[in-house]
């Protein structure tokens, strides 16, 4: 009533705040919130021919609901595709993905350096449905195209990694993959559409938690598979209506306010999680800094090539210490140390965080796979929110300072 139709090629910073907003008689300016289980029918002849999928209308949320539809088209807008689909959380999204793909018999081919919970439901609850997974270096796309089999159907990635921060090229993956006869999906948790967006890369699938920068202030659990309507209508949105695995629109409509704000965000915490990064490497009591944004990092120049010239807002360090044990104290001396960061795994808040992720994310890991994975025990991974950069600087200090009278 309200609506007027939005010019075509508008910019992502307009998009981030009008794409998907479909007004009610009302017209609010801030997007409605649809908190209803189901929909009443004007007549028994609708009801049948929605239900009949005849004509477009709402029945029921499992099925769809509008302030779901309005997250899923500001997403899809950002992110470049055609469209995306919601789920309750981010690895719904990826299981979504899952059974959307693969059948007994498929090969997935994916980076050992995933999400843990991905790595999991590869590795473990998809193998009990006769689905097998290689898991391959981040960085080496030889790797990737050696894993290939005949009935390889998927390559998994996600870039940069937690918490070590390793970059994979998506381009060159998204050439194997096509090559292969496979499809290639990307988790873009950490950059977020803000800074890299894998459909202009040759992905096919982009994989959201939308817990992390889309809501951005830490709040819900939410999820998203974004990529052509032809994948939504005709492979994903099938399954999801039928298991229940959707997001809630009240948890729809605070991502919804959250991406907003996203690429604001991400540029303030990019930005400091840079001056955090370059600080850390100065200090004596640092071994190592991993930060995409600094020279010395292996993927740097790849990293600012697709990730918008910024970094991300994650920075992970090695505090130093003569053997594993010492580490560990002293990693855990300077996280205790800190009256400001949270102590929580959870990233992308505008709260900073910090966390010690050999007992915590990575702590079901054997310490031989720990190794491997070059997780040691005086890894400190941070974070970066809105908190000002000084105050982040003199809550690292106050336990860095004092580690050389813990000896
Ligand atoms: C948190 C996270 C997930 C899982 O998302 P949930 O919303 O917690 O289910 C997947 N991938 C990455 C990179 C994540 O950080």
């Amino acid at each position: 009533m309200t609506d007027k139709k939005l010019p075509a090629q508008l910019h992502r910073d307009t998009l981030a705040v009008r794409a998907g907003v479909e007004r009610s008689q009302y017209g609010e300016n801030s997007e409605a919130l649809y908190l209803t289980s189901s929909f009443v029918q004007p007549d028994a002849e609708t009801a049948r021919k929605r239900f009949a999928m005849e004509e477009d209308g709402y029945t029921y949320t499992r099925v769809s609901n509008p302030t779901v539809s309005g997250m899923e088209q500001r997403l899809a807008a950002l992110e470049g595709t055609e469209a995306a689909i919601a789920t309750s959380s981010g690895m719904a999204a990826v299981l979504l993905l899952g059974m959307g793909l693969l059948r007994a018999g498929d090969h997935v081919v994916c980076s050992q350096s995933v999400f843990g919970s991905t790595l999991r439901l590869f590795a473990t609850e998809f193998a009990k449905f006769g689905v097998t997974t290689t898991f391959v270096s981040q960085t080496d796309v030889a790797q990737w195209q050696a894993a290939l089999q005949p009935n390889t159907r998927l390559l998994f990635a996600e870039t940069p990694t937690n918490p070590l921060t390793d970059i994979c090229d998506i381009s060159a993956l998204a050439r194997v993959a096509h090559a292969g006869g496979a499809l290639l999906a990307v988790d873009n948790c950490f950059c977020t559409p803000a800074l890299q967006r894998p459909i202009e890369y040759g992905a096919d699938f982009v994989i959201h938690s939308g817990t992390k920068y889309l809501d951005g202030q830490g709040r819900v659990v939410a999820g998203a598979i974004c990529c052509s309507q032809k994948y939504v209508n005709d492979v994903f949105w099938p399954i999801n209506r039928t298991v229940g695995m959707v997001l809630s629109p009240f948890n729809a409509w605070v991502v919804t306010k959250g991406m907003e704000t996203l690429s604001l965000r991400m540029k303030a915490q990019c930005d400091s999680a840079l001056d955090l990064a370059n600080w850390l490497q100065d200090q004596p009591q640092v071994a190592r800094v991993y930060y995409p944004g600094l020279a010395s990092h292996p993927q740097h120049a790849l990293a600012m090539r697709q990730q918008s010239g910024l970094g991300g807002a994650v920075v992970s360090f090695d505090v130093r210490a003569p053997d594993a044990t010492q580490a560990r104290s002293n990693a855990f001396h300077v996280i205790d140390s800190t009256q400001v960061c949270s102590i929580t795994t959870n990233l992308g808040d505008t709260k900073t965080t910090i966390a010690h992720p050999a007992t915590t994310s990575h702590g079901r890991l054997t310490e031989d796979q720990r190794q491997a994975a070059g997780i040691g025990q005086g890894l400190i991974r941070m974070a970066v929110g809105l908190d000002h950069i000084d105050d982040l600087k003199a809550d690292l200090l106050r336990g860095l300072q004092t580690l050389s009278a813990l000896k």
